[in-house]
């Protein structure tokens, strides 16, 4: 297989803009070390890139990507846990203000939770979807008379909420929340409408951000 030389293209043209002499962003990202702001959980889906969607500058966004970004409950049995482990250097070590759950129309986690079609033999996927379960029954409970592609978008806003419920299960998430250091925010890209909405706890709504 040969290389992608798209790729290695590309990144001489990073490396043109921000490794010149008179640009000192990696410089003093190097000095000074990362200082984010804002952590995201977005999806591994390659359409919902969150530096590129949010226009971010290297060292603005601490990200995890993971299928269907989601956030599984704190628990600790000895496994990996590698959204867990990333979220704790980022709440704990960066002190992150910010926490954005984004999640995206069209995913194929929740097509995969919705349908069932997770390909026969896979040794993780189902396993790792069955975190967004309430969700899934919730909108087969609510929206059971809507057509599919209501139903995904539902269970896509819905997975968003169980994530933003599962952060809170960590007691150093929980903390900072209550002493009002750290805030959390649903968010969902409509890659269809080119919308981005923002979960509403007043309304209970995803509205137009
Ligand atoms: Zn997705």
């Amino acid at each position: 297989m040969s290389l992608p030389t798209q790729l290695i293209e590309g990144f001489a043209r990073f490396r043109e803009k921000h490794f010149t002499k008179d640009d000192v962003l990696f410089r003093e990202l190097v000095e000074q070390g990362q200082t984010p702001r804002t952590m995201v959980v977005a999806c591994c889906d390659a359409r919902v890139d969150p530096a590129l969607v949010l226009d971010c500058a290297p060292g603005d966004l601490f990200v995890i990507r993971n299928v269907a970004n989601l956030v599984p409950p704190a628990e600790n049995q000895g496994h990996y846990h590698g959204t867990s482990a990333a979220l704790e250097f980022g709440v704990r070590k960066l002190n992150v203000g910010h926490i954005i759950v984004l999640g995206h129309a069209h995913c194929g986690g929740i097509h995969a939770l919705l349908e069932g079609d997770v390909q026969k033999g896979d040794a993780f996927i189902s396993e790792w979807m069955g975190i967004a379960d309430t969700a899934r029954e919730r909108v087969s409970r609510e929206f059971a008379d809507t057509d599919n592609a209501a139903r995904h978008r539902a269970c896509e806003q819905q997975a968003i909420l169980v994530s933003l419920d599962n952060l809170m299960t960590f007691s150093w998430i929980r903390e900072r929340v209550e002493q009002g250091t750290l805030a959390l925010h649903g968010w969902y890209f409509d890659i269809e409408r080119g919308e981005l909405l923002g979960y509403n706890a007043a309304t209970r709504q995803f509205e137009v951000l």
